[in-house]
């Protein structure tokens, strides 16, 4: 088990089962996230120097909220978009969700893992960095390894990963969402302008 707690404390759970095997760890470049962590105000701590954020794929299933319910928000970029949870007590990023909310998947910002509660590191709860991902919007210099894009190799363990959750009907239980689908917190979708705004920092520190 490892501890969830924001960085003011106003929301915690954690997070079962989890060991380096049980999911994809990956640093993703990408333009939405990084517009992200600047729409949180908090690029500085979320982001890497190259404007990567890490994430590790764990099942809803897997995942608990045990105090702080009331500030779990959720924000969209776009109307479609991944669903992007947050404690809004102090902008600490939680976990993506993809558009389809029965995905047995949330992608855990490392932000929200509680490892020295959980008297661990970061590399030893989640294994090392199995891929980096969408280099082409990263500050250069980007670590060796860097994809521009996502490599074919981890496309299919991302698949692999999908196709077992499914299986296992691991979307449910969620704290994200209800089980019909519905989101536990309404998001709020970004206007054209608000994302706009927000691009213009990325890749820009
Ligand atoms: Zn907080
Ligand atoms: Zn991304």
């Amino acid at each position: 088990m490892l501890s969830l707690r924001c960085k003011c404390g106003g929301l915690r759970g954690a997070v079962h089962g989890l060991s380096p095997s049980t999911g994809l760890r990956s640093v993703c470049y990408c333009d939405d996230c990084q517009a992200y962590a600047h729409f949180l105000g908090r690029a500085s701590d979320i982001l890497d120097a190259s404007g990567g954020t890490d994430v590790f794929s764990v099942r809803p299933s897997q995942l608990e909220i045990t105090l702080g319910h009331e500030n779990l928000t959720c924000v969209r970029l776009t109307e479609k978009g991944m669903y992007r949870w947050y404690a809004d007590c102090c902008q600490t990023p939680i976990a993506n969700s993809m558009a389809w909310t029965k995905a047995p998947f949330a992608g855990l910002v490392h932000s929200i893992m509680d490892y020295a509660a959980s008297g661990t590191k970061r590399d030893e709860a989640l294994g090392p960095i199995a891929a980096r991902v969408q280099g082409k919007f990263g500050i250069p210099p980007l670590p060796a390894g860097t994809h521009k894009t996502v490599s074919f190799s981890f496309l299919l363990r991302v698949v692999s990963f999908m196709l077992k959750g499914l299986w296992a009907k691991q979307h449910q239980p969620s704290p994200f969402f209800h089980t019909d689908g519905r989101p536990r917190a309404r998001p709020r979708v970004l206007t054209p302008a608000e994302r706009e705004e927000l691009r213009k920092k990325v890749s820009s520190r």
